[in-house]
């Protein structure tokens, strides 16, 4: 076996092999740029190498300062993980020739695969059923709406080199690919250096549905079974799922067996993805291949006990694969969700920052759920704008899927971060819905089911009960450090429209909460808080919760999975007071367009004056390496323009003024 292995990558996928490898002997090598010094990868890793500039073009993408380090540490082997060059093969190439082992297939596979023109062209070839469209290069907008008319909208217009949910759009009209071609080519030009186009069939409503192979260098390939990412937005997957609750066995034992054809049409000799898109008849397409690890491997590892790492080092070493197709088997239900630096309140757009606070759920097997949170960050590390906004990617396994939803929600309800926008209050919400539960997925899901955005979920009648009995339980707490003469057992809580008058007594570990209006009790046990600490965590009425809370004027922001609600505490008195006080206007912003984020100005071309019609875009911002353009909401005359071309702006901050 290689002694020792170079990581070309950072973060949590850095993270993950450096495990695999230590569990194996093996040594590690870490290459880092100047914005991971610090970095956990840096930290864990045998030995390390400073690679350059934040920028990947500086750093993670030169091979020739990846190569160097390797010479230098005698690295045998290099696992590239996935993104930067993971998917590139002239980098392949060139370390066979320096005799460095690629951690990955074979440079011909990744040639024939990781182009999605070649590789469509290659599966039509093998009898795979592709998505219908054309197979070839357009050249120029009026060729793109000729080919569209051809297909039949809706179409999709993707970039051949893309990858990260990024060079995609869909087009419902010419309009739509007047405005798209040029825009996916300018976006595939500047993310991927190649800026050749194709447009194939846009299939509404599908599933994405993708089967995980892993091959040997002996002419062996097996798959492990398929992982359902329907949860998507902007294209790109939030929560994963293996299996597919879509999939019954004759279907999955064809996709199966159509990736393996495939893979080996290629000689593939590594682990890799057969991407497809299903339709809710269990028709199914042939979208990609992924010729690496893939990101949401964990949800496999789960369902399957095999360590793909493990597995992709084996076979680069040249060892058979140790298990054959029917040594293979699903076992429960994995489900994976993506925690990602981004404010779901505000379209899920990209919110860097520190993470002030961080405190991931408790990991290992908890009676019959295995908690996983595959993380390269701790508490004080920073999100930067240079590279994938994701914070951890939280995964649970269960015998059943609604056990492994369950265990999410309950792991969701135990991450805390503060310091930036995330995600959790919005994975926690899908977990909590019926068609998720039910397994009705389709990428739309998330249009589908927060059609205006989402807005955090009202509260259930538990919820209801749960955060007033947190904040009289906080309150009492409180009252009795700072002002014991105060203590009384009556109190008036308003949670949002509610107000309810509630008794709290038996202080110490267990509490009994009354509803006096409702003559209901509760109690309320195991309370792990104190003043200042930003998490409380009980037992009401024997169920389990954790809740984040904050202190506010006169009261508390508790937040319950995907509900937050204000909540105030007060005495008789003082609430008859608190009923006579004006209610708070919120300012009107209804004449402004804002940047929904902090980031970089590329366009902002509208002068005063001009007359700007709801929908227009007036702006576009940049942040994470992605484009945003930012629309009018409504129609309007520009009284001033905010901010130029190249500036830098806040969220919030005013890109326009109407008059
Ligand atoms: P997956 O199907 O594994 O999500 P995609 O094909 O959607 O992969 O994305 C391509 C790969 O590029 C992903 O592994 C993703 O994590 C990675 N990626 C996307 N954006 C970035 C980035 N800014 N920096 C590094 N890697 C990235
Ligand atoms: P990437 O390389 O960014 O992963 P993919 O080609 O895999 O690009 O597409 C990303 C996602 O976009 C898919 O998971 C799917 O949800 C959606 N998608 C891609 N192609 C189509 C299509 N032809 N019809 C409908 N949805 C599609
Ligand atoms: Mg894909």
């Amino acid at each position: 076996m290689f002694s020792k292995i170079l990581i070309a990558n950072r973060g949590e996928i850095a993270v993950r092999i450096i495990k695999t490898c230590r569990r194996m002997g093996i040594a590690t090598v870490v290459v880092y740029s100047e914005a991971d010094a610090d970095s956990m990868a840096v930290e864990m890793a045998d030995q390390t190498v400073f690679i350059g500039g934040a920028p990947a073009s500086e750093s993670y993408l030169v091979a020739d300062k990846i190569v160097a380090a390797a010479r230098e540490t005698g690295a045998e082997a290099i696992h590239p993980g996935f993104g930067f060059l993971s998917e590139n093969a002239s980098f392949a190439r060139r370390l066979e020739k320096e005799g460095i082992v690629f951690i990955g297939p074979n440079p011909h596979a990744i040639e024939a695969m990781g182009d999605k023109i070649e590789s469509k062209k290659f599966a039509t070839k093998a009898n795979i059923s592709v998505v219908p469209g054309h197979v070839g290069e357009i050249d120029d907008t009026a060729h793109a709406i000729k080919i569209s008319e051809d297909i039949g909208y809706p179409v999709m217009i993707k970039a051949s080199a893309g990858g990260g949910g990024k060079g995609i759009r869909v087009a419902w009209n010419q309009k739509d690919v007047e405005e798209g071609f040029p825009a996916v080519k300018a976006e595939a030009k500047s993310s991927f250096g190649d800026d050749r186009i194709f447009i194939e069939k846009f299939i509404e409503s599908p599933r994405h549905i993708e089967i995980q192979v892993m091959g040997d260098k002996h002419g062996n390939v097996v798959h492990l079974f398929e992982r359902e990412c329907s949860i998507q937005r902007r294209n790109q997957k939030v929560i994963e799922e293996a299996p597919s609750p879509l999939l019954d066995e004759e279907t999955r034992a064809a996709m199966g067996a159509q990736a393996v054809a495939l893979a080996k049409a290629v000689n593939y000799d590594s682990a890799g993805t057969v991407e497809f898109v299903a339709g809710q008849d269990k028709s199914f397409f042939f979208l990609e291949m992924n010729t690496r690890l893939q990101v949401e491997h964990p949800v496999t590892e789960l369902i399957t006990g095999v360590d793909l790492v493990e597995q992709m080092i084996r076979s680069a070493y040249g060892e058979k694969l140790a298990f054959a197709q029917k040594d293979l088997a699903i076992k429960g239900w994995a489900i994976e969700s993506r925690i990602y630096a981004e404010d779901p309140y505000r379209g899920f757009l990209p919110s860097i920052g520190r993470l002030v606070r961080y405190y991931p759920p408790q990991e290992g097997e908890i009676g019959e759920i295995i908690v996983r949170n595959d993380a390269g960050v701790r508490e004080g590390d920073e999100i930067s704008m240079f590279y994938d906004p994701m914070i951890s990617k939280l995964s649970t396994w269960a015998p059943t899927r609604l056990a492994a939803i369950d265990a999410m929600g309950r792991a969701l309800e135990d991450f805390h971060i503060e310091g930036l926008g995330q995600n959790i209050p919005f994975l926690a919400a899908v977990m909590d819905q019926e068609r998720f539960r039910s397994g009705k997925l389709s990428t739309n899901y998330i249009k589908d089911e927060f059609p205006e955005g989402f807005l955090g979920t009202p509260p259930t009648d538990w919820q209801r009960d749960l955060v007033s009995a947190v904040a009289c339980a906080m309150h009492r707490i409180v009252t009795a450090r700072s002002a014991p003469q105060l203590l009384r057992d009556e109190w008036i809580v308003i949670a949002g429209h509610d107000k309810r008058l509630v008794r709290l007594s038996n202080g110490g570990a267990a509490y009994r909460v009354e509803y006096l209006n409702e003559n209901r009790s509760l109690t309320l046990t195991d309370i792990d808080w104190r003043p200042g600490k930003h998490v409380f965590k009980g037992v009401l009425d024997g169920r389990a919760f954790t809740v984040a809370v904050k202190p506010a004027a006169e009261g508390f922001v508790i937040r319950h999975r995907a509900t937050t609600l204000n909540v105030l505490v007060l005495t008789p008195r003082s609430a008859e007071l608190h009923e006579k006080l004006p209610a708070k206007k919120a300012a009107d912003t209804s004449k402004m367009i804002l940047s929904p984020m902090p980031g970089l100005v590329v366009t902002l071309d509208v002068i005063p004056g001009q007359l700007v019609r709801a929908g227009e875009a007036v702006c576009v911002v940049e942040a994470m390496k992605m484009q945003n353009i930012i629309r009018a909401e409504r129609d309007g005359t520009v009284k001033t323009v905010g901010a130029k071309a190249g500036d830098s702006v806040a969220a919030d901050e005013v890109l326009v003024e109407f008059a």
